[in-house]
């Protein structure tokens, strides 16, 4: 079969054609929502502030499993260097070059083809099935999946949610995430008093001041980690002081600095450690803190289970389970469903010029999540 003729190809074409760089979903979740419909979802779409979220719910029946991701994708960058157009899907050799490719309209192709496969063989599934989509994930992220789990879905009870982010980091099949660290970052200021470099009497440097200070936060122990996740670490992205000459001593200095934190600990227990080991130095100071995001973690997940087991019949490998990576809308899932996981296709290309996939692993991801959706909706194969 070319690649052309196959389900999940022409599926990821109509996806990859729409140009919904976030917020626009430029028609996107309309393709998504006929397709639906045609098997007998029940269709919800939710605007909110210039975002489009969809909820696609099928059965009402428990268990309830949730599929969650986004048709937005980032911009795409200088054209010039794409080698061919990014909004029309170009294949070569087994390659798909487009963007949202892999990240991630290849996995809700994969996911639609999956489900009419599987509605194929039997229109009674032995629980419910929901498809929860956003215009906004690679941007704020503020009016999508958060939005939406502290409204529409405030009150639904939700078993199982298998987020398809690109997961894998090589291979499909070698990464399911069951979690993600949480994110809090500050910006720091300390005041000392600026003057005559050859007056130091009359001034105070804040760089001196700072600098113990400064070994004392990354020596500092935030937690030790645990079986699923690294120690919380402390890192510095940018420092800066000096009023440009060299004979000044600088009034301020600022730092700006991050936190990847594990479950182990949490924000407030952060920023306290932070502000007790400034407090104690007697420095002069000021923080400004961001937290964009909570981490989570799915204990004893059953759906991993089931994930695994898939990936290991579809591709004859074991995943590695990690919590690595940036934030995703796992976090806001995690708010109201217990087994959240993440899988979907490799990474390696996301965010770049020419991103792309292969035929192969869109074919054998619509395989895995096939079978998860089977395992976990107990349909027995006619
Ligand atoms: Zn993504």
């Amino acid at each position: 079969m070319s690649a052309k003729t196959h389900d999940v190809y022409a599926m990821l074409e109509k996806l990859i054609s729409c140009q919904s760089i976030t917020p626009d979903d430029d028609g996107c979740q309309d393709i998504i929502s006929d397709f639906l419909r045609g098997f007998g979802f029940e269709i919800k779409t939710i605007e909110k502030s210039g975002v489009r979220n969809l909820i696609a719910t099928y059965g009402s029946k428990r268990p309830r499993l949730a599929f969650v991701g986004h048709t937005d994708v980032v911009p795409i960058g200088e054209i010039d260097k794409w080698s061919s157009p990014p909004f029309k899907l170009h294949e070569e050799n087994g390659v798909l070059f487009g963007r949202g490719t892999s990240d991630m309209k290849g996995s809700i192709a994969s996911m639609l083809i999956a489900i009419e496969e599987l509605l194929r063989l039997s229109k009674e599934i032995n629980g419910s099935l929901m498809i929860i989509l956003t215009s906004d994930e690679e941007g704020p992220a503020i009016h999508g999946i958060q939005s939406l789990v502290k409204d529409e879905l405030k009150n639904t009870k939700i078993d199982f949610c298998l987020v398809g982010e690109p997961s894998c980091k090589e291979n499909l099949g070698d990464t399911i995430k069951n979690g993600r660290r949480g994110s809090l970052s500050g910006s720091l200021e300390v005041r000392g008093i600026q003057g005559h470099i050859a007056y130091p009497q009359n001034a105070r440097n804040p760089i001196h001041l700072f600098s113990p200070v400064l070994q004392k936060l990354i020596n500092q122990e935030y937690d030790k980690g645990n079986e699923y996740f690294p120690p919380t670490s402390f890192q510095v992205s940018n420092i800066s002081s000096g009023a440009g000459a060299n004979n000044i001593i600088p009034g301020v200095l600022t730092m700006d600095f991050n936190f990847r934190y594990s479950t182990e600990t949490n924000a407030d227990k952060l920023k306290n450690t932070v502000v007790s080991i400034l407090d104690n130095e007697g420095i002069d100071y000021s923080i400004k803190w961001s937290h964009s995001g909570e981490p989570y973690l799915s204990r004893n997940s059953e759906l991993l289970d089931v994930c695994s087991r898939a990936v290991q019949k579809v591709t004859k490998k074991d995943a590695m389970i990690s919590t690595d990576g940036g934030t995703s809308d796992g976090r806001f899932m995690a708010k109201i469903c217990n087994d959240v996981i993440e899988f979907g296709l490799v990474n390696k290309s996301i965010h770049k010029i020419n991103e792309s996939t292969t035929l192969d692993n869109i074919v054998m991801l619509k395989d895995i999540y096939k079978q998860v959706l089977q395992d976990i909706l107990t349909i027995k194969q006619s």
